[in-house]
C-alpha cells in the first residue's frame, strides 16, 4: 500500500489528538489510517510525499476546486507549510519511502521550526513538547 501524503500531513498527523468532527467519516478514516501507518514496520507499507491536495485532503469538506480552502491557512498558506517542513526533513515532492524509514526521519529531525510557531501546539504530542522546551529557557 501507498499513501499519498503532502508534507505536512506526514509530519503532523501522527502527533496531532485534536478532533475534527466537522470533517466528516472519511475524513477520519484516513487520518487514523495515516496515525497507524506512520506507525507501521510493514515494508510493504509506503508514504510518497506529494504536492498539493493529497489523500487527506481529498475527503476534507475545506478543500474545494482541488485547493485547501480553510480560514486557518488556504492552499497558498499551506504549500508554504508544506515546503519548510520537506526542508526541514531534508525530503523532496515525489520521494517515497517505507513507513519506518520516514518515521526515523522525522524523530532526527522533530521538533521543527515550524512547531515553535504553529497554533494547534497545544492539541499536538510534538507542540507540548516545544511548549515544554521554552518554559525550560524561559526558567534559565
Ligand atoms: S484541505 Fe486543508 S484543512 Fe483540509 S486536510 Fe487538506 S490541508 Fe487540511
Ligand atoms: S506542533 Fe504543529 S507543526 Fe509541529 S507537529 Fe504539531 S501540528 Fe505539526
Amino acid at each position: 500500500m501507498t499513501l499519498n501524503l503532502r508534507a505536512h500531513h506526514i509530519f503532523c498527523v501522527p502527533f496531532l489528538d485534536a478532533v475534527f468532527p466537522d470533517r466528516g467519516e472519511e475524513f477520519y478514516k484516513i487520518e487514523q489510517m495515516i496515525k497507524k501507518v506512520m506507525l507501521s514496520d510493514d515494508e510493504r507499507t509506503h508514504i510518497k510525499v506529494t504536492e498539493g491536495v493529497d489523500q487527506l485532503c481529498k475527503e476534507c469538506p475545506l478543500c474545494k476546486n482541488n485547493r485547501c480552502q480553510s480560514t486557518d491557512g488556504d492552499e497558498a498558506v499551506v504549500r508554504k507549510w508544506d515546503a519548510l517542513i520537506m526542508e526541514e526533513l531534508g525530503i523532496k515532492t515525489g520521494e517515497i519511502f517505507e513507513a519506518g524509514e520516514i518515521r526515523g526521519v522525522i524523530n532526527q529531525n522533530a521538533p521543527l521550526s515550524v512547531c515553535f510557531r504553529c497554533k494547534w501546539r497545544k492539541d499536538c504530542q510534538m507542540g507540548r513538547k516545544t511548549d515544554k522546551k521554552m518554559s525550560k529557557v524561559q526558567d534559565i
